[in-house]
């Protein structure tokens, strides 16, 4: 399941790897999870199709386990070649593993969301995974506002 959006998106959002719906229906971030993204993306005026959304690895692991380093290792470079087709302006990854694909950092998102960093042009916008929100509730309202943190550095970026 390589992703789907625009490709002329300003935003890539790029989660873990896909869930086994999202493997049997091609698209990324259909559950619950993809729900709130969803819900999320809204909240700030954003339709999916305005962003681009994709997974550090494009099958799902067996069991639905993280991937391994090969694993993300192997579908490194079908990555870069989205990023370098679509050049988004910022780039969220959600969550620790999507996170340490970008960043060689030790710090978790508990430190890191919200705050953006840059690298090789490219402004990261670190975000806890959408999941984590359904799991621990208050999370919606750090998401909420990481979203709208999202929403003012868009804003500030020229065309
Ligand atoms: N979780 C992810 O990390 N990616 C998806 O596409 C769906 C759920």
């Amino acid at each position: 399941m390589p992703g789907e959006g625009t490709a002329s998106a300003k935003v890539m959002f790029v989660g873990e790897g896909p869930g086994e719906q999202e493997d049997v229906q091609g698209h990324p971030f259909v559950g619950a999870a993809g729900k709130l993204l969803t819900e999320l993306l809204q909240s700030i005026d954003l339709a999916r199709h305005d962003v681009y959304i994709t997974n550090v690895v494009k099958c799902r692991p067996p069991n639905n386990r993280p991937p391994r380093k090969d694993e993300s290792a192997a579908c490194r470079p079908y990555l870069e070649r989205q990023i370098s087709l679509i050049q988004p302006k910022v780039i969220c990854p959600m969550g620790n593993s999507a996170i340490r694909a970008f960043l060689d950092s030790d710090e978790s998102v508990t430190a890191l969301h919200g705050i953006p960093f840059e690298k090789d042009s490219i402004t990261y916008f670190p975000m806890y995974h959408p999941a984590a929100a359904l799991y621990t509730f208050s999370l919606k309202k750090v998401m909420e506002e990481d979203f709208r943190k999202l929403r003012g550095l868009l804003d500030s970026m020229a065309d």
